[in-house]
């Protein structure tokens, strides 16, 4: 069974892992963040209650999501496992996740806060597709034009670092007793990433290997 949380700041590549993933576990990446937008766009009851609550620019209950959630790890392909990311973020969340489905491993990508700044300070977005690059990672082929559509690049608002700062100590704040809760029941794996220039292929590998040892003890056990 593969039934992972990834957590990890914003920044630290969760999305670029948990598509990895799919590719190579063979189980669904859950995004509650992705579930909430179709939910909207396809609007059902529940897609239209979650509305009030954005369009008001209030967090969507819990319950609401949990229930969705519910709903989403019952479908046949969760059977073989499911990586979730972007769930659980606070205590109450985990124990309601735990009441739904046991899960086998939180990996957590131990990102510093420096290199979270460094990383998405350099981001530039394109104003017209959106294409996201990075001034250390991933240079564009000409300064500040997109490759694909020649128009000007830009900085985020929020990828500025004094925003960014405040986004991390909101992250610590509310995920420190979720790290811990995990950690007391010894399903917590931690995978370092102390440098920005570290390929992602890296710190997959370093997953791979921690999911397939687990694998192996609990088949021993
Ligand atoms: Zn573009």
């Amino acid at each position: 069974m593969k039934k992972i949380v990834l957590l990890g700041p914003p920044g630290a590549g969760k999305g670029t892992q948990a598509s990895r993933f799919v590719a190579v576990l063979g189980v669904p990446h859950i995004s509650t963040g992705d579930m909430v937008r179709e939910e909207i766009k396809a609007h059902t009851d529940l897609g239209e209650a979650i509305k009030k609550f954005s369009d008001k620019g209030v967090l969507v209950p819990d319950e609401i999501i949990i229930r969705l959630l519910a709903k989403r790890l019952k479908e046949p392909d969760c059977k073989k496992g499911f990586i979730l990311d972007g769930f659980p973020r606070t205590l109450q969340q985990a124990e309601a996740l735990d009441r739904i489905s046991k899960i086998d491993l939180a990996i957590n990508l131990n990102v510093p806060d420096e290199v979270i700044i460094q990383r998405l300070s350099n981001r530039l977005t394109c104003r017209k597709c959106g294409a996201i690059y990075n001034r250390l990672t991933l240079k564009p082929k000409r300064d500040n034009l997109c490759d694909e559509c020649d128009d000007k690049l830009y900085q985020r608002e929020d990828d500025k670092p004094e925003v960014i700062q405040e986004r991390l100590n909101v992250y610590r704040k509310k995920t420190k007793p979720l790290i811990e809760y995990y950690k007391r029941r010894s399903l917590l794996k931690d995978v370092r990433c102390d440098d920005l220039m570290t390929p992602p292929e890296v710190t997959f590998e370093k997953i791979r290997s921690i999911i397939d040892s687990a694998e192996k003890h609990k088949a021993r056990v």
